[in-house]
Formats: C-alpha cells, sequence, structure tokens
C-alpha cells in the first residue's frame, strides 16, 4: 500500500483536496436495506468514519454530509454539502439487497431532472466517468478475494435513476460524484463479511486506495 499523505505533503502547490462522504439514509427514499443482523444505515455510517479516519490520516480534507448515525438528510441536501465544500469527489456510501452479492458503484451518465431541476452538467458527467473509472479499479483490486466485482454501472441501472434518468444526489451535484453499494446485505456471504470489524475496515482501506487513485491519478 503507497502512501497517499506524502503525496499530498510533497505537492505543496496544490490545495489540500476536500472529500465528501455520504452515508446513505435515512432520507425521501427511506431507511434502505437490511440484512438478518445489521442494516445499511449502520454499516454505511461505521464504514464512512472509518474512511474519514484514514483521508485525514492521508491530508485530505473531510466533510460528511451527516453528523449522526440516525440523522434524516434529502438526497438534495447531500448534494449541497458536496457543492458548498468544492469537494474534489464526492463518495456515497450505501448497501444493495436483492439476489446479487459484491460491491457495486454507480455513475451519472446523463442527465436526469428532480424536483424541476435537470442536471447534471456536461463537465460533471465527464468527470464523474472518468474518476468513477479509476476509483472502481482501484476499490475492486483492494477487496479481491472479500467482495465479488458487480462493476461499474450508469445511475440509471438503479430504481431511483431509472425513473429520473439519474440519482438524486447526481442531479444536484456540482462536483465529481460516486455511489457505491458496498455490498448487498440480502446475500449470507455479503452480511457475515461486512458485519464484522474487519470487513469494514478492509472495505474503509479499499475506498481510501479508490479515492487515492480518482484524485491523485485520474489525469
Ligand atoms: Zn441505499
Amino acid at each position: 500500500m503507497w502512501d497517499g499523505s506524502a503525496r499530498l505533503r510533497a505537492d505543496s502547490t496544490s490545495p489540500t483536496p476536500t472529500i465528501c462522504i455520504d452515508p446513505g439514509h435515512p432520507s425521501e427514499v427511506g431507511r434502505g436495506a437490511s440484512g438478518k443482523h445489521t442494516t445499511e444505515i449502520h454499516v454505511v455510517w461505521v464504514v464512512a468514519n472509518k474512511l474519514k479516519t484514514i483521508l485525514e490520516k492521508r491530508g485530505y480534507r473531510v466533510v460528511m454530509t451527516k453528523t449522526a448515525e440516525e440523522q434524516f438528510v434529502r438526497n438534495r441536501a447531500r448534494a449541497e454539502v458536496a457543492n458548498h465544500a468544492h469537494a474534489a469527489l464526492m463518495v456515497r456510501l450505501h448497501c444493495d439487497s436483492g439476489s446479487e452479492s459484491g460491491i457495486a458503484v454507480f455513475v451519472p451518465e446523463k442527465q436526469g431532472v428532480s424536483e424541476g431541476v435537470r442536471g447534471p452538467t456536461t463537465e460533471v458527467i465527464a468527470s464523474s466517468i472518468r474518476m468513477g473509472k479509476v476509483f472502481h479499479a482501484a476499490l475492486v483490486k483492494s477487496l479481491a478475494g472479500s467482495l465479488a466485482d458487480r462493476g461499474l454501472r450508469p445511475d440509471a441501472a438503479s430504481r431511483v435513476g431509472a425513473r429520473q434518468g439519474a440519482l438524486t444526489g447526481s442531479v444536484f451535484s456540482h462536483v465529481p460524484v460516486v455511489l457505491v453499494e458496498i455490498c448487498v446485505l440480502s446475500s449470507p456471504h455479503d452480511e457475515r463479511f461486512i458485519i464484522t470489524d474487519s470487513g469494514k475496515n478492509a472495505v474503509a482501506r479499499a475506498l481510501a486506495n479508490a479515492v487515492d487513485a480518482a484524485v491523485l491519478k485520474h489525469d
């Protein structure tokens, strides 16, 4: 594992990149997925805080969209936190349910409409796709053997994205955005992995490596 903080400090002419971490739910779309033993809200809250700690050690500034696990924040407001912070990247954390197993990354590939607003811009779409490719590759490389790779997918392949054209958090984002479905909680294999502290640590480390790859090495 290479030391991202050394890279950040060595390049003193660049400002410290800000990363916005968005632990999903509760929001206007509800409380999200549940497994037999844990919930999406809990998993992504714990992983988000572990990721924040790692990124700050590596020299990033981090903003979070929530300050407490049970805090209700609408998805539009979550995007506005990233916009206000001028984040280099917004990382949205979720867990899925369904018949699949593994980790997936979603990026906006076209504009959508939410609350009468069309977005994101073509520039945000292009940068999200470019950074999303690098982010996804680094993420699944770090988690090989632990979580299966469900691929890099367009927002429109998600339930809300299919209806709107893009996810609400993408429509309102003025910064590059990726949404990670960390695992599938209805998969017994995935739940057994993510319920452990070591599983959450492994995902947080992999996410930090993916941020490094996307923010520092994407050009
Ligand atoms: Zn979710």
